[in-house]
């Protein structure tokens, strides 16, 4: 198969492309007419997907035939370039077919085998979650298997109807493409570019199951470090709750329910905050750890480092989420009405004491620090969450994205850390601060980023720094690289000595 349509060699140009909708279409007379050599494309189906698909399509210079049950019912809803007609007729001359109908119609399609001979048929269909997990075989299996005399590819299924019509945008760009034949893979392939998007191979139709279950997964990547996020700010919230609202309340008889909307989210927001921008370093930490212990590199890490490592990024922008709403609520703390009865009242103490100048320079001067260091600490992890956008970190070199990352990202621990501690101040060492002897929230917070920033110091050390840069750049202890079999523990170990 050899469909080269000639439109596709001006890709780029495509993508500048205005949006196209079906009155722009009709109403530009430059689109509405297409030309009589455009390449011809099918489409089987009059739904939302297929007038979308046909609309971009004639924007990008295809000429289009559609196939209908009922041409004359739908014929009204597509751009006039395009031709409506009985399925029979649609398929009888394109050699490109869309087939945008759902999987339980495709046996309907039957009757049109012997038209189909030898075209390739693009299978653009998603499966509901329940029908992805009823059926073994993907629905381009399905489809290839009721027409064996035709080449079937998947694509265009993450692509919606809506983003046909608008235009490919930065973010939903790419389309994953999979057949048995790459021939007709190309041609497919080139169609999407012409349209402006961009085409990823995914190998054999095999892959079609693993294309179809993408637009059903909803933020995988995302799932455990939210939960850790949400998990840590149900501790630190109840833990906060208990100090600051049922102590009081229970040994001074005092009601400090009013502190739960906003003085209790903020202290934990910063908490969880700090907790979750310790735990982007300190899977960093123990990898270098346990390559130091083992004496080599090419030994697998345990399963649940290597996840550990690969949702940093995600645990990073959770942590600056948290910091930033921790930043807001901070803001908004004089304008409570509690912050305003309180200073009336500590005024008019002020008075009755008959004192007229309240200063304590050491409170000055820890406060003008610790906000200080606050803002350089948001400020740094905004850098971080910036260049971790892929169209930021795209434009980086490997060398400046772990510089901002990884050196950069450590600047901000050590800043969050010094705010925490001004924070903090003497806190940790009065009597009174311990409620129901529960230690003050800061320095539960500490423990972990105070071991990363020890653990860090200690790998500068000369003799341990140098051993590990041997390390990671093929040096091992024993020089052996061991092959780790993760099914057969008899065979655990396997040592070739190279
Ligand atoms: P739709 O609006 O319901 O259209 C489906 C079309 O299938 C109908 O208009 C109908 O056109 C045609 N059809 C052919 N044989 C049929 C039969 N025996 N019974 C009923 N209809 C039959 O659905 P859609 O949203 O366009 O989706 C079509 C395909 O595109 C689906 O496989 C879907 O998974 C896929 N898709 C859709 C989107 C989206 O955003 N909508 C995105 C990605 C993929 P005629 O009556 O003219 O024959």
């Amino acid at each position: 198969m050899s469909h080269q349509p000639a439109v596709a060699t001006k890709m780029s140009g495509e993508m500048d492309k205005p949006l196209i909708s079906l009155h722009l279409v009709d109403s530009d007379s430059s689109l509405a007419k297409v030309p009589d050599e455009a390449p011809k494309v099918g489409i089987l189906g009059s739904g939302d997907f297929a007038r979308s698909l046909a609309t971009r399509l004639v924007g990008s210079g295809f000429k289009v035939v559609v196939g209908s049950r009922n041409p004359k019912r739908t014929a009204g809803l597509f751009p006039s370039a395009a031709q409506v007609t009985f399925q029979e007729e649609a398929v009888s001359s394109p050699e490109v077919i869309f087939v945008a109908v759902f999987r339980e119609h495709y046996a309907s399609l039957c009757s049109l085998s012997e038209q189909l001979v030898g075209k390739i048929l693009v299978d653009v269909s998603n499966p509901t979650e329940q029908e992805h997990l009823q059926h073994r075989e993907s629905n381009a299996e399905y489809l290839a298997s009721l027409f064996p005399t035709c080449t079937v590819v998947k694509a265009f299924n993450v692509i919606s109807a809506w983003t046909l019509q608008a235009g490919p945008r930065d973010g939903n760009r790419q389309v994953p493409i999979c057949s048995d034949q790459p021939e007709a893979k190309r041609a497919v392939s080139e169609m999407a570019l012409a349209m402006g998007f961009m085409p990823v191979d995914m190998g054999s139709l095999a892959s079609a199951r693993e294309v179809e279950a993408m637009p059903l997964r909803l933020l995988p990547a995302w799932k455990v470090p939210t939960l850790l996020a949400l998990g840590l700010f149900v501790c630190f919230y109840a833990y906060n709750f208990v100090r600051d609202v049922l102590q009081p309340y229970m040994q001074e008889s005092q009601n400090k329910f009013f502190k739960l909307p906003v003085s209790v989210v903020n202290t934990t927001l910063p908490c969880v905050a700090y907790v979750l921008l310790s735990l982007v370093y300190l899977p960093g930490v123990l990898a270098a750890a346990l390559q130091l212990q083992r004496g080599t590199k090419y030994q697998r890490f345990p399963d649940w480092l290597d996840h550990w490592l690969q949702h940093r990024k995600q645990i990073g922008l959770l942590s600056f989420f948290c910091a930033a709403l921790h930043a807001l609520y901070s803001f908004c703390l004089p304008l409570r009405r509690a912050h305003r009865y309180d200073l009336v009242n500590l005024a008019v103490k002020q008075v009755l004491a008959n004192k007229s100048h309240l200063w304590v320079e050491e409170e000055v001067w820890r406060m003008e620090i610790y906000l200080s260091l606050g803002v350089l600490a948001l400020g740094t992890l905004s850098l971080l969450a910036v260049t971790s956008l892929p169209s930021i970190a795209n434009s980086l070199n490997w060398r400046e994205f772990s510089f901002v990352q990884s050196s950069l990202g450590f600047v901000a621990l050590v800043l969050s850390t010094l705010h925490t501690l001004t924070y903090g101040w003497t806190r940790a060492f009065e009597e009174s601060r311990y409620k129901f002897y529960l230690p003050p929230t800061f320095t539960l917070t500490l423990l972990v980023p105070c071991v990363i920033i020890l653990a860090k110091a200690l790998f500068l050390l000369p003799c341990i720094s140098r051993r590990l840069t041997r390390i990671r750049r093929g040096w091992e202890r024993d020089g052996a690289i061991k092959f780790t079999m993760p099914t057969d523990h008899a065979l655990a170990e396997k040592t070739s000595h190279v």
